[in-house]
């Protein structure tokens, strides 16, 4: 009797020992399938080549620097070998640990939740049908100077917020990491360029401009996808004579600067979309910004609270971009 009962209790005991002790991984090794599968989605090719050198020949940080809003007079246009700001080769997070950051706390739950527990609290609502940015809230985020090192962590960010974006890459990190950039658009983010060096199109001659442009255009059809039209001029940098020598270009510039190429802090480029989003804004990062990994789901989380609808810049204009016009240059914030 005594023996037939201690069978029966065997197993409950030993499991339940190991939910007390040791958690996910005792679920874990008892269910060898399970754990494997989601990450391995998403960390491909994409993520090996990313924590490596996209930094360093960058264009992007340091130019970026004086971006966006700071007309600095130096033009410094020797953009492509030279600055190697990498402040952050190093620290670039495995982007299979952040989605699964406590997986443990759950006391008794089935291994199938476990595996699926890496979800986020807040989720934007994923609109069934196109969003019609004329009757509803709409905001759209977009991410410069990539493709970098915290993109394959970005994506997964904006896959558990069911968030689509729009991402403006540049020339020669898209020659060098096409995997990355074509997995951003299987993602069903909208791609543009954002040209092929990093030097200002009013420091150029208009046709010099839009060659640059051009070439980085190019960069992403060798990459496999369809040539973009929208592009986002480096720095923001335009003149008259630049949008009519390529009139066929969509210039999108942005209404919310983030900033986050200067402060590189969460709690700041946060505060910066919480002060300045409004209906239809097109709002500035860098996805070469590590804070940027937190910075973004928590703008997100606000932005959903807020009843706004996160879209694509195609989508905030219905899928048809005005051309040959600058597209929402907002007063830059301070
Ligand atoms: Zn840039």
């Amino acid at each position: 009797m005594g023996k037939s009962l201690w069978r029966a209790w065997r197993l409950p005991l030993l499991l339940a020992l190991l939910v007390l002790g040791g958690g996910t991984a005792a679920f874990a090794m008892m269910l060898p399938g399970d754990k494997a599968a989601p990450p391995a989605q998403e960390t491909p090719a994409v993520v090996t080549p990313s924590i490596t050198e996209p930094v360093t020949p960058s264009p992007s940080p340091s130019p970026s620097v004086s971006s966006a809003v700071n007309p600095s007079p130096s033009p410094s246009p020797s953009p492509s070998p030279s600055p190697s700001p990498s402040p952050s080769p190093s620290p670039s997070p495995s982007p299979s640990s952040s989605p699964s950051p406590s997986p443990t706390a759950s006391p008794s739950p089935s291994p199938d939740m476990e595996a699926s527990a890496s979800a986020t609290p807040v989720k934007c609502p994923v609109p069934t049908e196109p969003v019609d940015c004329s009757q509803v809230k709409c905001a759209a985020l977009t991410f410069d100077d990539g493709p970098g090192p915290h993109l394959a962590a970005l994506l997964e960010v904006l896959e558990q917020k069911n968030t689509k974006a729009t991402f403006f890459f540049q020339g020669p990190w898209v020659a060098k990491y096409p995997e990355l950039v074509k997995a951003t658009a299987e993602q069903g983010h909208a791609v543009g360029t954002h040209a092929w060096s990093h030097t200002r199109m009013t420091d150029q001659k208009p046709k010099d401009a839009c060659g640059n442009a051009a070439r980085g255009q190019r960069s992403i059809v060798d990459a496999g996808l369809e040539a973009p039209a929208m592009l986002r001029p480096p720095y923001g940098s335009l003149n008259d004579g630049a949008i009519a020598a390529c009139p066929t270009f969509q210039f999108v510039l942005w209404n919310v600067d983030t900033e986050d190429w200067l402060t590189k802090d969460e709690a700041k480029i946060v505060g910066h979309v919480k002060k300045d989003t409004k209906p239809g804004s097109i709002i500035l990062m860098h996805e070469t910004v590590e804070a940027n990994l937190t910075a973004v789901p928590k703008s997100i989380d606000w932005l959903c609270s807020k009843g706004y609808t996160l879209v694509t810049v195609p989508e905030l204009f219905g899928g048809d971009v005005p051309r040959g016009q600058r597209i929402f240059k907002g007063p830059a914030p301070g």
